[in-house]
């Protein structure tokens, strides 16, 4: 099954040049679930190969307007489309609220709206994972989210049910569903005896604006990514505490503590371009990228090698060069990723990102 994250939004708080406000896709099989969608996401959306889908569901963490002034302009798109399916916002309370003044922005819909809070410990249940919300520490109210796909059956042993005597066909389906099944000779052999240990589903850690708190560590335990904010470098941690924001050293010592695979770190503030934020964070926490607008993290099973940056893998234009095959194991020969980051990659530092003009402090810490 295929998942991974579709990085639309890298920004924190104000776009630069070359990155929008925040916006992460997740996209698993078919599914496509957006968490955040600041000013700008539906357009990002349209420039990569993802396009403006209908998006079913999509989930915010908070209602700092970075994080959701992208949703009326992309629902009224929708609804000018003709829609028809429907669509649930999730948040935090303060949902119905915050769309009680966006109605008037959007105004009538094509397709049926509906809004659903969600506090820390709320989960939405489908077949074979979950996305449960979580505490954060950003001084409002604000929700993280976890993608955690259930534990799937363990490895199937062919010969061990050939050596009971399970004939090819049906019953290995079976088998491997975890039904017991009987034998043409009227024995019974149960799942445990051709199955393996169950292996663990893959955990998604998306925790929005937040300090490195207590509750996103326990959220992110043993995750394959976790993508956090790291609006600030460390010398600035003072003006993080005041802003209930993270620096680069705090998100990455949390991710060490967590055991967490991979770091993803996001939201930067726009005096950084990201190769010093990489760098910090590596000190710490190798295993740390800093993705771009359009970046994707595919997010392999750990036997197929975990989950890796691939840079500028949602462009339009790399839309064929960066097939996704059915299994996420990515094809061979592909850039090599992993841990790997670009951010301090001498070669792509020429252009830096429209920052560093206007006022220094923009308004980075404020949302
Ligand atoms: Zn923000
Ligand atoms: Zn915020």
């Amino acid at each position: 099954m295929d998942l991974d994250l579709v990085f639309l939004g890298t920004s924190g708080s104000v776009p630069t040049a070359k990155r929008g406000l925040a916006g992460t896709l997740l996209r698993r099989g078919g599914e496509r679930i957006l968490v955040d969608c600041g000013e700008g996401t539906q357009r990002q959306l349209l420039r990569s190969s993802v396009g403006l889908v209908e998006l079913p569901e999509i989930f915010l963490t908070h209602y700092h307007a970075d994080h959701y002034l992208g949703l009326p302009g992309m629902l009224k798109t929708f609804a000018l489309r003709g829609r028809e399916a429907p669509l649930t916002v999730y948040g935090p309370p303060g949902l119905k609220d915050l769309f009680g003044i966006l109605r008037r922005v959007f105004g009538r819909l094509s397709y049926e709206l509906t809004l659903v809070e969600l506090g820390p410990g709320d989960a939405v249940g489908r077949d074979d994972y979950r996305i449960e919300a979580f505490a954060v520490e950003h001084g409002v109210s604000a929700n993280g989210y976890a993608l955690v796909e259930e534990p799937r059956p363990g490895r199937f042993d062919l010969e061990a049910a050939k050596g009971l005597g399970v004939p090819e066909g049906p019953l290995f389906g079976r088998l491997q569903a975890g039904e017991s099944v009987q034998l043409p000779d009227g024995s019974t052999v149960s799942p445990e005896q051709v199955l393996g240990p169950a292996r663990s589903g893959r955990k998604i850690v998306l925790a929005g604006d937040t300090r490195a708190a207590g509750s996103v560590l326990e959220a992110a335990r043993d995750a394959e990514v976790l993508v956090h904010e790291a609006t600030f470098s460390v010398e600035e941690r003072e003006r993080a505490d005041e802003t209930l924001h993270a620096t680069a050293t705090s998100a990455a010592e949390l991710a060490a503590a967590a055991g967490v695979r991979l770091l993803a770190l996001t939201h930067l503030s726009n005096r950084y371009f990201g190769p010093e934020i990489v760098r910090e964070a590596r000190a710490v926490f190798p295993e740390t990228v800093v993705p771009k607008d359009f970046d994707i993290i595919d997010v392999r099973f750990p036997q197929r090698g975990g989950p890796r940056l691939v840079k500028g893998g949602a462009l339009g234009r790399h839309e064929e060069g960066e097939p996704h095959d059915k299994d996420g194991s990515g094809d061979p020969g592909e850039r090599p990723l992993g841990g790997g980051g670009d951010s301090d990659d001498p070669a792509l530092r020429g252009d830096p990102v429209g920052a560093r003009v206007g006022r220094r402090d923009a308004s980075d810490g404020a949302r």
